[in-house]
């Protein structure tokens, strides 16, 4: 667990066990304690238990050897190398070394015993091994009487001393199981003292490749250890914020009916049911903090509209946070437009607005004047004043870091918080990092969606592609073309978007084009996006300021140009931008050949794929949890030892035993969390 590398000794001059220039590495490794080194595991095993025949040794398998230098030679051609030969009673082998000291010359000489440790290969002259591990050993050395461990570590603390320190801490520190009996044994799992002890030092008949797999039972035991410590510290925190007040904001549904009554279109039964759940969120006495989940274009903003509703039917204001621009500005236009006619007002702040209209949008925020506000980051800045701020709805919130939403959070009292996503979260990460949080799903798409076609086409059938765009621009619809992501430079990207709008306009002199992209002013990027909005514009070229929310029902066609660098949730995200409206609608990856065998594998997911879920849940095998847990990094517990996709079912079974023993014995809970958060405080702040 982080807790580790969060936490420091209060004292740490004296509360370090360790030498200082010791205490500096092992913090390096986020290790304080001897109990921090406790639970410091292997990475991997070495089988020096047993020492192989060079003749019989299995080759492309790390194997120890031991035997005899005969001869050794510096090399000169066609690289500087320290050739050495060894010999046993059954044959010969050589060792080469690449890089080496000049008193390795010396170390290594001919007549000296060596005992070596590394995979055996078929070289040019026989067997041989490059750079392996060696040691200079009388005869009749004793070998290892455990499997070794290899631990992770960093420079200047070498595998030994670790080693060393590992071992002291398992005789010095408190093994004591947790866990009674009657969790345990159901599950079928080892005492922690069996499971620790043979972790750090397996008996040399150990199964190795169950322990390199990390599937061994002392394996399992210290994972579900620690998803189970990872949940009940989420089940604490989500208590601690049950305890806290906010302002009960039931609904009256005196404007919430009234802008139903508006609509043209009825809520679809998802959006009802996850209605229902926030509106009874809201009318309890403590800070709802609930994740609205629905893969783009479910129609989550209405929802938010509802949500603010029922806050402003009780008095208070909302506010309502977009990471993009062109996305606050949309939600502007469309709030104002459900909003307004109920006699509400509504203020856009961005941070590029004119200073006259800031100040006054602020003044209406500060006044209450204003019911809901709506803006990018520029909602939380210090000028920003609310009256009485009751609920803070973000948007696309796996956007935002934690000290974003936890200052907007911080402009009310106690507001109630909803959150939207629409990269959703697969089941074993809500059930992991996310399990504090009460999560909604809106599982169904609005009636009248026309499924999108999408096509995979290599950069060399662009012509075709060329037409297609003229074609469905030239008869009345829309498209949007989307440029290369560059990762590595926004300079080079933003020169793409420019070079591509360039070139596009020239290849279409009949249509107009248009450009968005991250660096263009506010005001040009709103105006270009009314304009496209509007019809005028029948192509857009787009960075991926267009991922999120964008909105325009007419355009149909998505092209998306080096497909294979985006991320899947990205390439999803963007698809969903067209598909809004009646026409049939298509999205178009283009991608440069040759195509690597996992950018293949990737485009043929979002190929076979339109449900978000399924699409995130391959993400998250393909690229890990890191891009979903961007903004849930801090304060939450993260997970070392265990994996949530690997240990979908020790992550169950430790939701389930956390429920139970937090019901019927807490001080085992409290025990358990001791020693897995090491008495440190997890607040979660988010
Ligand atoms: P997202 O969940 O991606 O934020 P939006 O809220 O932007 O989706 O909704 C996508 C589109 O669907 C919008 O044009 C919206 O007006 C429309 N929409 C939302 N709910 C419904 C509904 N129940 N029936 C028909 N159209 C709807
Ligand atoms: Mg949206």
């Amino acid at each position: 667990m982080t807790t580790a590398a969060s936490k420091k000794p209060k004292n740490e001059a004296s509360a370090s066990p360790f030498p200082p220039a010791l205490q500096t590495k092992l913090a390096k490794l986020g290790l304080h304690t001897a109990h921090d080194l406790l639970l410091h595991l292997p990475l991997r095993y070495q089988d020096e238990t047993r020492i192989h025949s060079i003749a019989n040794a299995s080759l492309g398998q790390a194997i120890q050897v031991e035997g005899e230098i005969i001869d050794t030679t510096v090399q000169y051609r066609p690289r500087r190398t320290l050739v050495c030969r060894v010999e046993d009673d059954s044959g010969m082998m050589t060792l080469r070394f690449l890089n080496f000291y000049p008193s390795q010359i010396k170390q290594l000489a001919p007549g000296k015993r060596v005992r070596l440790f590394g995979e055996m290969r078929h070289g040019f002259f026989g067997m041989e091994m490059v750079h392996p591990q060696y040691r200079m050993v009388d005869e009749n050395a004793p070998v290892a009487e455990a499997l070794t461990p290899i631990y992770p570590t960093t420079a200047g603390l070498g595998q030994a001393s670790l080693r060393k320190l590992v071992q002291a801490s398992l005789a010095k520190c408190d093994l004591a199981d947790t866990l009674p009996h009657d969790v345990l044994q159901p599950l079928g799992l080892p005492a922690f003292a069996e499971s620790i002890a043979y972790l750090h030092q397996p008996p040399p008949d150990a199964p190795i490749e169950l322990l390199a797999e990390r599937t061994h039972p002392s394996w399992q035991r210290l994972k579900f250890d620690e998803l189970l410590a990872q949940q009940l510290s989420m089940h604490q925190h989500y208590r601690r914020r049950r305890a806290q007040s906010a302002a009960p904001m039931p609904p009256r549904q005196r404007l919430t009916r009234a802008l139903l009554a508006a609509l043209p279109f009825p809520l679809t039964r998802a959006q009802q049911h996850v209605m229902t759940e926030i509106a009874s969120d809201l009318t309890k006495p403590h800070p709802m903090q609930r994740l609205l989940q629905g893969d783009v274009g479910s129609g989550k903003t209405i929802v938010a509209a509802l949500a603010a509703l029922q806050a402003i039917e009780n008095g208070f204001q909302a506010a309502i946070m977009a990471p993009t621009e062109i996305l606050a500005e949309q939600h502007y236009q469309k709030l104002s437009a459900w909003l307004g006619p109920l006699g509400l007002r509504v203020v856009w702040l961005a941070a590029s607005l004119p200073k006259k209209e800031k100040q006054a949008a602020l003044t209406a925020v500060a006044e209450g004047e204003a019911q809901l506000a709506i803006g990018t980051h520029a909602l939380f800045q210090e000028q920003v004043v609310f009256r009485n701020l009751g609920l803070a709805i973000i948007d696309e919130q796996h956007r935002f870091g934690v000290h974003q939403r936890l200052a907007l959070r911080q402009k009310g009292a106690q507001p109630h918080q909803l959150m939207m996503s629409a990269t959703p979260i697969p089941r074993t990460l809500s059930m992991s990092y996310y399990a504090d949080l009460d999560v909604s799903v809106i599982d169904e798409l609005p009636p009248g969606r026309t499924p999108v076609v999408t096509k995979l086409v290599s950069d060399r059938r662009r012509d075709e592609v060329v037409a297609r765009v003229r074609e469905a621009c030239l008869s009345g619809r829309q498209a949007y073309w989307v440029c290369p992501l560059i990762e590595e430079s926004e300079t080079l990207q933003l020169k793409t978007a420019v070079e591509t709008f360039e070139t596009l306009t020239a290849t279409f002199p009949e249509l107009k084009v248009g450009l968005v992209h991250g660096r263009l002013h506010a005001r040009d990027k709103a105006a270009t996006m009314a304009a496209f909005k509007a019809g005028e514009i029948q192509l857009l070229v787009a960075t991926t300021v267009i991922e999120v929310g964008v909105d325009v029902p007419n355009a149909s066609l998505m092209v998306i140009e080096h497909a294979e660098r985006f991320g899947l949730s990205q390439l999803h995200q963007l698809r969903g931008r067209v598909g809004r409206g009646a026409a049939k609608s298509a999205c178009i990856l283009l991608y440069q050949t040759p195509l690597s065998e996992t950018a293949r594998a990737r485009l043929k997911i979002i190929y076979e794929n339109s449900d978000g879920f399924e699409i995130a849940r391959q993400d998250l095998l393909l690229r890990g949890p890191g891009e979903f847990l961007g903004a849930r990094q801090s304060g939450v517990p993260l997970l070392h030892i265990a994996d949530i996709e690997q240990d979908q079912g020790l992550l169950e079974a430790a939701r389930r035993i956390a429920e139970k023993i937090i019901a019927e014995q807490p001080e085992v809970a409290e025990r358990h969390l001791q020693r897995w958060l090491a008495g440190a405080e997890q607040y979660l702040k988010v």
